[in-house]
């Protein structure tokens, strides 16, 4: 087996905490993954699976088990049945944003908004990753996976993934286990055929965040470069030069309130309906068709409110530390965590309950983490 000689996962992680573990080893192809797999569950050693450790919060303390790093590539084209739609099947160990960088070259649509997510096409389905109203739940087909429980390897499609808000069956949230111990080995998406024309973008978050008027048209490679540019400058691209990037992205997740809820918040406090944000289409079938388009239905679905907002409203500045402390709030963005140079998961974690304990106070709410707590807790 490729056995590595361990190294603390604080070099693995971009949170940049968290112990060694007794074991190492880095599964190139989806056959050592497999078998690494196996063995390691045979043994009944406590595992965990690893890819760019971009969604992780591990505590100091050693991890007393194996560590399986995910290093598999590849992307195979494989034929729709949709017209206009072409399926890639990707190695679960591949670079996120080398897979949206090839769909935008290719003229491929679906997540050029999701550009600049560290981190590997195999975790991308844990949280069903998001950025500006796209997230993957939107264009995934299936997963090929490896259950804990049978050591089988099956096809799941993405209907019994529990695809939510940042969520699925394989998501550990803190204090549960995930309801399905399993590894991906490889993720199956379907990508509309658009070219590389202007068209007009789908989507009032992501055109907000692109400063476009409904209506104007771009391509994709105009979104994706605009995409980077705009998280960059929220410290939320990669960048070693840049310690505000030394974070899980978002650390708290945006919550999600009742409507009843939402209304006791200050007005300016920004939320969004839970619905996927996508420009409202009605569809009628022909027969049922009498020449008056219906008013649509207004029930009231439960609200996403802004995590960074009430951070900043509890009186929590960018940058905010505690005293003597190596965590801060990021300088650019005030939902994420970073660890200024050799912090312990200990200072980051007194940071976050912290900040937990001032928003609650404040608008009475218990803001959740977003990253999977290993070894650590709030
Ligand atoms: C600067 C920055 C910006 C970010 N921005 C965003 C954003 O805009 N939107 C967003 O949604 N997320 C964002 N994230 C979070 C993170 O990038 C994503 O969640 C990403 O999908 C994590 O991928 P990873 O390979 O690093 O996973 P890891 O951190 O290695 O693992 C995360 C979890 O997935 C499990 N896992 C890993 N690989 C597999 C596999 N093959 N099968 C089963 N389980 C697996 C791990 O055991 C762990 O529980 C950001 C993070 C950073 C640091």
């Amino acid at each position: 087996m490729p056995d590595v000689t361990p190294v603390p996962l604080s070099r693995m992680t971009t949170l940049r905490t968290g112990g060694t573990p007794a074991r190492l080893i880095d599964a190139a192809t989806t056959d050592e993954l497999v078998t690494v797999l196996r063995d390691t569950w045979a043994s009944g050693d406590e595992w965990l699976v690893l890819g760019g450790g971009s969604n992780l919060f591990v505590g100091d303390e050693p991890f007393d088990g194996t560590v399986v790093r995910v290093r598999t590539t590849g992307i195979e084209w494989m034929p729709s049945s949709r017209p206009g739609f072409v399926r890639v099947r990707v190695q679960a160990g591949h670079s996120w944003d080398d897979l949206c960088a090839y769909a935008v070259a290719r003229g491929l649509a679906g997540m050029e908004a999701m550009s600049g997510i560290p981190g590997t096409v195999g975790a991308a389905p844990v949280q069903n990753i998001g950025a500006y109203g796209q997230e993957i739940s939107q264009t995934l087909v299936e997963v090929e996976l490896l259950d804990e429980s049978t050591a089988e390897v099956s096809t799941v499609p993405a209907s019994e993934l529990g695809l939510g808000f940042r969520t699925s069956v394989f998501k550990q949230h803190y204090g549960s286990a995930p309801l399905r111990p399993a590894v991906i080995l490889t993720v199956t998406f379907e990508l509309a055929e658009v070219g590389h024309g202007e068209r007009e973008v789908v989507g009032a978050q992501l055109r907000a965040a692109l400063g476009l008027r409904p209506g104007e048209a771009v391509s994709l490679a105009w979104i994706r470069d605009h995409v980077l540019a705009v998280r960059r400058a929220k410290g939320m691209v990669l960048d070693d030069a840049d310690p505000d990037t030394y974070s899980a992205g978002s650390f708290f997740q945006n919550a999600v309130v009742s409507p009843s809820f939402a209304r006791t918040l200050p007005d300016e406090c920004p939320r969004w309906p839970l619905a996927p944000d996508v420009d409202p289409v009605t569809i009628i079938p022909l027969a049922a068709y009498d020449g008056v388009v219906p008013a649509p239905a207004s029930v009231e679905s439960d609200v996403k409110v802004s995590a960074a907002w009430l951070i900043e409203h509890s009186g929590l500045r960018k940058g905010f530390k505690l005293p003597q402390s190596r965590a801060a709030l990021s300088t650019k963005h005030a939902l994420a965590l970073t660890n200024r140079g050799g912090g312990t998961a200990e200072e980051l974690a007194e940071l976050a309950r912290f900040i937990q304990g001032r928003v609650q106070s404040e608008f009475g709410l218990v803001l959740q983490p977003e990253p999977v707590l290993v070894g650590v807790e709030l």
